[in-house]
């Protein structure tokens, strides 16, 4: 089948960007999946053909990221919205407190469902600047139940270059830098990612767990928020979302091939490719702190606002898609996930030149 070649340039922040390798393969399984003559969404979960396909993902999630024995990786729904309540259910005891770090919206979600099942602790926040910088030297309190951060803020475009050093477990939301670069999963107790920002489409969320760490709350939990009742139904506890575990289970075996070496080199280079841009260029400036500029959302404003609407008509022309900052925010975002080609980013300074050339 021939895929006819897209001249878009997608810096969507999410549903994101995934390699076209993925997309063409995902839209051939729909029509015949692994030679069965049924299409991958109409075939039963059950079925040994998908059984595999959830193995695998699971199993290069865990060779991806070298866990060692102990961790489970699940394939849950729910979105990474659904992680806000179940990471305190299964991990706040009813006397217990969780830390929690304010780093914008979504940071904020999570605190606010962890608030209606028990104490939560903001031990640090970067409200006072609309979320343009991440805290530094944070003290978490060592008899916490977890402390959680979000460790790539989508909307702001700051990331921790640096974990919080705490004594405490680590629970971390990484929807939208997960395995954009190395990491020492080791180090997190929890790790939960929506897929459909870096790995996937919209429709499942990698879950990472510790599995010492279940069952110690005493706390009675409904089954489908019951990370043990997923964990002992490999993940099959109910009809999984098929198609995103498929497309999910594409992505990590791409990923895998380059390595997160590879990745996070592109990735820096792209990274640089555009801020340096930002900041050479007079009509416009980055919205955050250097220091915690993220890899993956890259977002600026313009010196003169009054110009946006005629640079969002040369980013039009350009077929250059999805760079309007987050409504709480304003400006522009660029979100430049792993499978973003530089020749993308290279269109999009080009169009900054061109637009400081006529306008500045
Ligand atoms: C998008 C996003 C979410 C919300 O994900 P849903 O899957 O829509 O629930 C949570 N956290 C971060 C960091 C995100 O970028």
């Amino acid at each position: 089948m021939e895929m006819t070649k897209t001249k878009v340039h997608n810096f969507s922040a999410g549903p994101g960007i995934l390699p076209q390798e993925v997309v063409k393969q995902a839209s051939e399984a729909i029509l015949d999946f692994n030679n069965s003559g049924l299409s991958l969404i109409e075939v039963s979960h059950r079925d040994k053909d998908f059984m595999g396909v959830m193995d695998e993902a699971r199993n290069l999630v865990k060779e991806i990221l070298g866990l060692p024995d102990g961790y489970s990786v699940l394939f849950l729904q729910g979105g990474a919205s659904l992680q806000f309540s179940m990471v305190p259910f299964n991990l706040l005891r009813p006397e217990g407190t969780a830390a929690y770090i304010n780093t914008g919206v979504w940071a904020k979600k999570a605190q606010a469902e962890a608030k209606l099942l028990g104490n939560i602790n903001v031990i640090a926040s970067s409200e006072d600047k609309n979320h343009t910088y991440i805290p530094k030297n944070i003290v978490c309190p060592k008899e916490v139940d977890y402390l959680h951060i979000t460790t790539n803020n989508t909307i702001y475009g700051t990331q921790y270059k640096n974990m919080p050093n705490c004594e405490c477990m680590l629970v971390a939301d990484m929807s939208s830098d997960m395995f954009s670069k190395p990491i020492d999963a080791t180090k997190f107790g929890l790790i939960y990612a929506g897929a459909q920002k870096n790995m996937g489409p919209a429709g499942t969320t990698m879950v990472i767990v510790k599995n010492d760490l279940l069952g110690k709350t005493g706390r009675k939990i409904p089954s489908m928020l019951d990370y043990k009742i997923h964990i002992e139904n490999d993940s099959m506890f109910n009809t999984p979302p098929v198609f995103a575990v498929y497309v999910s289970m594409l992505t990590l075996r791409w990923i895998k091939k380059l390595g997160l070496k590879e990745i996070e080199r592109r990735n820096e280079e792209k990274a640089a490719l555009l801020y340096n841009e930002i900041d050479r260029n007079s009509m416009f400036k980055g919205a955050c702190e250097k220091e915690d500029r993220s890899l993956m959302n890259v977002t600026f404003v313009m010196n003169k606002p009054e110009l946006e609407d005629a640079f969002s008509k040369y980013l039009k022309q350009a077929n250059i898609s999805g760079l309007k900052g987050h409504r709480s925010v304003g400006g522009f975002r660029a979100s430049i996930y792993n499978a973003m080609p530089i020749e993308s980013v290279e269109v999009l300074v080009d169009v900054m030149r061109d637009f400081e050339k006529k306008n500045g």
